[in-house]
């Protein structure tokens, strides 16, 4: 094992070396259950992670976790305009149902836009663009998330098997590539407003997520 990593460091790729570090842990009490959350660095660059978490971290065990994109519209102010609020909530009650699991949160606003260039395409969008167009004319990939340290935080935490809360399949492919063995997709459909129709639609026809309406 490599020194200083959890025993989850053995299923690590052997050309894969870990560019996440967790920098503190705390217990953090919320309204859905009690979880532990860990706040990570990156080596390479300033971003920053947090992972939430609850149960034992056994790499034997596929374990509840969900990669959750930072939406500050859709996770604080309650924005309808898009699923991701509710989709972190059910996140959170699946492993707390389950009494295990993670959810790694990446800070990557707007899919990795930032929140400026997110508002900018919110107005293009009142103008009647649809996500993906809005995103072109701004001069922006449809998607410029990377999840490799996403993986690093679910190794670093002691996890090698994973069921993943997700309609993505990017995001699934890219923990596979980064080495975690993916042992189930659980879909995360959340019941979506008006406002968020035309959006689910484009997320399913344009990025391909495995939706079903
Ligand atoms: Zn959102």
């Amino acid at each position: 094992m490599k020194k200083g990593l959890s025993a989850a460091a053995d299923c690590l790729p052997t050309d894969h070396t870990i560019s996440v570090e967790r920098v503190a842990t705390a217990k953090l009490p919320t309204q859905i259950g009690n979880f532990k959350i860990a706040g990570y660095r990156s080596k390479t660059s300033s971003e920053e992670f947090v992972a939430l978490f609850k149960g034992e971290m056994r790499k034997d065990l596929p374990t509840l976790v969900r990669i959750h994109s930072q939406c500050l519209t859709g996770d604080v102010f309650g924005s309808i305009k898009c699923d991701c609020g509710p989709q972190l909530n059910m996140a959170m009650e699946l492993i707390e149902a389950e009494g295990r699991g993670a959810v790694v949160y990446q800070q990557q606003e707007g899919r990795g836009i930032g929140i400026i260039n997110k508002i900018r395409a919110y107005a293009l969008q009142d103008e009647g663009a649809d996500t993906v167009e809005a995103n072109e004319r701004l001069g922006f990939a449809i998607d410029a998330r990377n999840y490799k340290q996403c993986a690093e935080i679910l190794f670093d935490l002691g996890l090698c098997k994973v069921r993943v809360m997700s309609n993505n399949p990017d995001k699934m492919l890219a923990l596979e590539n980064a080495g975690l063995q993916v042992v189930e997709r659980v879909p995360i459909e959340v019941e979506s407003r008006e406002p968020a129709a035309h959006y689910m639609r484009t997320k399913k026809e344009k990025m391909g997520h495995l939706l079903d309406f």
